[in-house]
């Protein structure tokens, strides 16, 4: 198999200079304030509850080992088995994947789905590897997580860098590990996977699918008629596309592009099929005829009605905060805002919808797969967008609710709906012995 050429998910910002789990504390911390959160409670959710790192060796091509660091780390699971993407970036780091498990926690409660919070990765370049070391890369890293994973333990998903065939050898090497007599009902080990293996309808384009009820949502509340709107999106990926994709549909025009290759623009409108269509045979939206090159600073200061960042964390610095000109940020990337980034956006009267409940349609779809794979069902598309589009409005409504009982922002707003769930359940149950 030939080793991919480039790049796709480089990093603009190393870990050095930024600290995810800053950021995402710094988040929890002001709405544990503004919500009083009980003392016990806040303790026990600033930290994960396990924090698994395993280094294994694999072999490669030419006969050579090498060893691998991989992570998994299991936020909370208060609300059900821990859920969450597995990674596969050189910049993936012990405090990247304790945010981005954290988020996990508060999305699966804000959307009141019977999961816990986990993310996983290893830190390695993908784009450097074949095929089969992918896929001897993949099994090692399951066999080494061993038992720390299970279908009603913890349950990964794709996230940067991984997708459906990955999915697909970590539940192979799960079951295989396990007597045959239970091979069928462990399928629900990971979500995200083929339909062919186990997946669901509707899983690629959820996280998508679920930012477009979003906006949808908010302009029918904000009088914003999509159909005359403008936007523009960083990151044409599984994201990125399928947002894309599904807001022209209303009429609404994608002006401008951004992925980590280059930016397009076209004032007339970009068909959003089409740029998929090309950045499937091309691997970046660079170079598409129906629309103009133009700088990253432009990107940024195009006025538009919406922006939906579906790339990485980290985009929107104070400085790109200053250039933007738009109504609405719908993040479909996780944690794409930095706090300080985010500051301005509110001083300029732009709101931000954020992570943890724009993109959490991906999840959302996860859920529906474990059950399907539990109950030996396939739901057709309809049911899967009809339950998706009802989970995900009713915790935009309950966090439109609390964004105007506190009088806070919708980020703030969001986490006060996941983290009050969490807490109920702790002081219900207390703390054992
Ligand atoms: P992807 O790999 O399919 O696409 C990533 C896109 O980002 C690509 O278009 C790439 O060109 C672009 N990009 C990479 N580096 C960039 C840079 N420096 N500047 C501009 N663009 C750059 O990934 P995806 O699955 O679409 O995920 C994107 C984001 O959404 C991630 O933050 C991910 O954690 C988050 N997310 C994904 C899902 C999902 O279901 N896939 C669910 C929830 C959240």
């Amino acid at each position: 198999m030939a080793k991919k050429k480039e790049p796709k998910n480089k990093k603009s910002v190393s870990n050095e200079e930024f600290n995810l789990y800053q950021v995402a504390m710094g988040q929890f911390e002001k709405a544990a304030a503004l919500m009083k959160l009980n003392p016990v409670v806040h303790t026990i959710l600033s930290q994960p509850k396990n924090e698994i790192i395993v280094n294994f060796p694999v072999k490669m091509d030419d006969g050579s080992f090498k060893l691998f660091k991989g992570y998994r780390i299991q936020h909370n699971n208060a609300l059900g088995p821990y859920k969450g993407g597995i990674r596969f970036h050189p910049e993936v780091a012990l405090d990247e994947v304790k945010a981005l498990a954290a988020w996990m926690t508060w999305k699966c409660a804000l959307v009141n789905i019977p999961f816990g919070g986990a993310k996983g990765g290893i830190k390695f370049r993908p784009w450097e590897h074949s095929q089969d070391e992918m896929m001897r890369i993949t099994r090692r890293f399951t066999f080494a997580l061993g038992n720390n994973i299970g279908p009603e333990f913890d349950i990964p998903a794709p996230d940067v860098g991984t997708n459906e065939q990955i999915m697909v050898w970590m539940m192979d090497t799960y079951i295989s590990l396990r007597n045959a007599s239970d091979a069928h009902a462990s399928k629900h080990i990971v979500t995200g996977k083929s339909l062919s293996s186990g997946g669901s309808l509707g899983r690629k384009k959820a996280t998508g699918q679920g930012v477009f009820y979003m906006i949808d949502q908010w302009a029918k509340d904000n009088k914003l008629d999509l159909s005359k709107s403008t936007f523009s999106v960083q990151g044409y990926g599984n994201v990125g596309s399928n947002a894309a994709m599904i807001l022209s549909k209303t009429g609404a025009k994608l002006v401008a592009v951004q992925d980590h290759k280059g930016c397009i623009y076209n004032k007339d409108g970009i068909n959003a099929v089409k740029l998929a269509e090309y950045v499937k045979n091309n691997g970046s939206v660079d170079g598409f005829s129906g629309a103009k090159k133009f700088g990253k600073n432009d990107f940024w200061k195009t006025k538009v009605d919406i922006i939906i960042p579906a790339a990485l964390e980290n985009q929107i610095t104070p400085e790109v905060a200053n250039m933007i000109d738009a109504k609405l940020i719908a993040e479909g990337a996780n944690g794409p805002t930095s706090k300080e980034g985010e500051d301005i956006l509110l001083k300029k009267g732009i709101t931000v919808l954020p992570d943890i409940l724009a993109n959490s349609g991906g999840v959302i779809v996860s859920y529906f797969e474990w059950v399907q794979n539990k109950k030996s069902e396939h739901w057709d598309l309809e049911e899967v967008d009809f339950k998706l589009k009802k989970l995900i409005l009713r915790a935009y409504e309950k966090t439109r609710d609390t964004v105007k009982e506190y009088k806070t922002d919708w980020r703030t707003g969001a986490y006060i709906v996941a983290i009050r769930r969490l807490e109920k359940i702790y002081l219900e149950r207390g703390i054992f012995p």
